[in-house]
């Protein structure tokens, strides 16, 4: 494993455009469980439940909506941003990344310090909630007080239109400017690196098959087999923190022998 993180941390140090990909298993070491995995939140409800016309649709559907998404909310509102979250951030601060797709809606890139301009939300975040309506948005915080003093499915206070996370349900159609963003980031960069994801998700699958096309390299850190080994360049299987946390160490090393040069 040492070999391929020392060719990771040269092909960072090489690498103009530099592009991040990651997904939940970034944050299962946060303490964030992976809620599409066996014994997630998904297992416990009916996923039909939340399809985004049911909870447009439905009273009853957005009652419970509210109640799976506070269960959520609770798993991640206090979590804090472990090494490979700390290391995407330090790696913005060396100018080496051109942009960070995530899958995740923790909120977890802005607490260990990556800028917004920087994070490309795929699926939304659980940090805001916004109105359908007119889109006014909310603090979640904000939002979960009213749900604990007993509202059950929250409403606008401007316009009385329907509340919801600001995430992405089964049904709702991803975010335009996000995703035309990141397809456009994965087509024109010259490294491509995706951590913690398995990329069974569309359009996460496709990502890193774009950026291969168009001749970027290609790096997977994943605990498990991915879609996309068989076109990588560099394969490490490994918990995100400490496999980052080492090519960090690397990119460090080679940047201050650099500069003595
Ligand atoms: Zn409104």
């Amino acid at each position: 494993m040492n070999d391929q993180i020392e060719k990771i941390a040269e092909l960072i140090v090489s690498s103009k455009r530099i592009v991040v990909f990651v997904g939940a298993g970034l944050s299962t070491e946060s303490g964030i469980p992976d809620f599409r995995s066996p014994g997630g939140v998904w297992d416990k409800y009916d996923p039909e439940d939340f399809y985004f016309q049911n909870f447009v649709s439905s009273e009853a559907s957005r009652e419970k909506y509210w109640q799976m998404a506070t269960e959520m909310y609770e798993s991640m509102k206090d979590a804090k941003p472990n090494q490979a979250h700390h290391v995407l951030a330090e790696l913005e601060k060396l100018g080496r990344l051109d942009c960070l797709i995530t899958q995740n809606i923790d909120g977890l890139h802005f607490k260990a310090g990556n800028s917004p301009e920087k994070v490309l939300e795929l699926h939304g975040t659980a940090m805001h909630v916004t109105c359908l309506s007119c889109n006014k948005r909310y603090e979640r915080d904000a939002i979960q007080l009213r749900i604990a003093r007993g509202e059950k499915a929250p409403l606008c206070d401007e316009c009385a239109g329907l509340l919801k996370p600001a995430t992405i349900s089964f049904g709702q159609s991803m975010p335009e400017w996000e995703t035309r963003e990141a397809y456009e980031r994965s087509a024109t960069c010259d490294l491509f690196i995706v951590i913690g994801s398995s990329l069974v998700v569309q359009p996460a699958a496709n990502m890193p098959v774009v950026a291969h096309r168009n001749g970027a390299k290609l790096v997977i850190v994943n605990r498990d087999e991915t879609a996309c080994d068989d076109i990588a360049d560099i394969i490490v299987k490994a918990q995100a923190g400490t496999a980052m946390a080492a090519v960090l160490e690397k990119v460090l090393g080679a940047l201050s022998k650099m500069r003595e040069v």
